[in-house]
């Protein structure tokens, strides 16, 4: 291999691509396949439908190793629990906007995070995509700027796109050393609240609504939504987090004592 040809050791973030009930395993191969190619090899189903199967080795050709390795979990809270950012794929835009940016950018949000950030890209079923609970679990949407008038990538196809930009974005830091100066990660007080710390934040944070009688179950509206854009917005670390299940509890004890 001549010297310009020679792969540069590339960057890397710890990047986990998640699909979310994939059914055809055709599909689960071809995306294990994308994935190798471009050195993002961290593969986790969640509820696959016809899984195992020949098929998906068959799509994978030389990326049965990492089909192998792939993580199959139940559920979308055991696929994420751990992670810090995370990121949610969908071929069209949601009724209550949420921050978005398309696959370059994403790639260098993701490579603004500190290098020990756990982060998961989810990509959705190939007949209905995320539906909204799952968009609202991400901080962060990615839209492939496909044509208006069709927009649906095959999802091996999107996952291949996602990995592409890592893989530039992870070559780019590699290669310059002003780049790589330029990326480092702002230095952080407190790590992140990841996925798990923030779902028992919004569980407590509506049951308090609810004992306020500031929420109505029965009437919901957007009101659980909008607070989650807002803490996603915000990325709240684990200190902040803490105080804000402090004022929580402190509010529901005052509020239950008076009733
Ligand atoms: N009919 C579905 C399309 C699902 S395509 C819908 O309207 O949502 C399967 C998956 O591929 C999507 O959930 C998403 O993860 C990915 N995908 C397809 N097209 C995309 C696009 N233009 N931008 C980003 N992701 C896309």
């Amino acid at each position: 291999m001549s010297e310009t040809n020679k792969e540069k050791p590339a960057d890397s973030r710890d990047v986990r691509i998640v699909l979310v009930n994939p059914s055809h395993p055709g599909n689960v191969g071809a995306a294990a396949r994308a994935m190798k190619t471009m050195a993002v090899n961290q593969l986790v189903l969640v509820g696959p439908r016809d899984y195992p199967d020949p098929r998906a080795v068959w799509r994978a050709a030389g990326a049965k190793d990492l089909l192998d390795a792939a993580k199959v979990v139940a559920t979308l809270d055991e696929a994420i629990a751990d992670c810090d950012l995370i990121i949610g794929t969908s071929a069209r835009e949601r009724r209550i906007p949420w921050p978005l940016v398309d696959a370059r950018e994403c790639a260098n949000k993701v490579y603004e995070e500190p290098a020990s950030s756990k982060i998961a890209i989810l990509f959705g079923r190939e007949d209905s995509g995320l539906n909204n609970e799952e968009l609202h679990r991400c901080h962060l949407h990615v839209h492939v700027p496909t044509c208006e008038a069709y927009s649906s990538l095959n999802l091996s196809m999107a996952v291949q796109i996602l990995s592409y930009e890592l893989r530039m974005r992870s070559l780019q830091g590699a290669n310059s050393a002003a780049a790589i100066a330029d990326q480092a990660p702002d230095e952080w007080d407190e790590p992140f609240a990841n996925a798990d710390d923030i779902e028992r934040f919004h569980s407590h944070l509506s049951e308090t609504l609810v004992d306020l009688e500031f929420f109505d179950p029965a009437q919901p509206k957007q009101l659980l939504t909008r607070l989650r854009r807002l803490f996603a917005r915000v990325r709240l670390d684990q200190m902040e987090l803490n105080i804000l299940r402090g004022i929580l509890a402190a509010v529901q004890e005052k509020v239950n004592k008076n009733k």
